[in-house]
C-alpha cells in the first residue's frame, strides 16, 4: 500500500566554474587584494513538497536549465568586470547567483559558494533571519 503522506525535501545540483577575482575593499597588504583565481563549486537547492503522483519535487534538469546561462557569465571571466560583481566575495557573489535564479526557481531555499576547499558561504535570500530559517 502506497505511502501518501507529504513529505519535504532538499534537493540540490552542483556546478563548478573557473573565474578570476581581487577583492578591491580588503587592505591592500591582503592576500585578496591582489588578483587571483578559485575553482568554485556552487550549490543550488530547492525545497519543498514531494508530489505524490510523480514522487518528485522537481526535475534536476531545471536547476541545470536555469544555472547555465549563470555558468556562460561567470566561466573563465575576471569576476570583477561582472556587472554587479565590482566587488565579488563570496557573499556578495552567492546573493548574486541568488537573484538570478530566484525568477526561475520558485522553490530556491538556499545558494552555497565554494571558495575553496575549506572556505564557503551559503545565502538563504532577503528574507532569511540571522538564524538562517526563511519565514
Ligand atoms: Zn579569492
Amino acid at each position: 500500500m502506497p505511502d501518501d503522506t507529504p513529505f519535504i525535501v532538499d534537493l540540490t545540483k552542483e556546478f563548478c566554474f573557473e573565474a578570476a577575482h581581487r577583492l578591491p575593499r580588503a587592505p591592500v597588504d591582503h592576500k585578496c587584494f591582489r588578483l587571483h583565481g578559485h575553482s568554485f563549486r556552487v550549490q543550488v537547492t530547492i525545497r519543498g513538497q514531494v508530489n505524490p503522483q510523480t514522487g518528485w519535487l522537481q526535475d534536476f534538469g531545471d536547476l541545470k536549465a536555469a544555472f547555465a546561462p549563470l555558468v556562460a557569465e561567470l566561466d573563465h571571466h575576471y569576476l570583477n568586470e561582472i556587472s554587479g560583481l565590482d566587488n565579488p566575495t563570496s557573499e556578495n557573489l552567492a546573493r548574486w547567483i541568488w537573484q538570478r535564479l530566484a525568477p526561475r526557481l520558485p522553490l530556491l531555499s538556499e545558494v552555497l559558494i565554494h571558495e575553496t576547499c575549506t572556505s564557503r558561504c551559503v545565502y538563504r535570500g532577503p528574507a532569511a533571519t540571522p538564524e538562517g530559517r526563511n519565514p
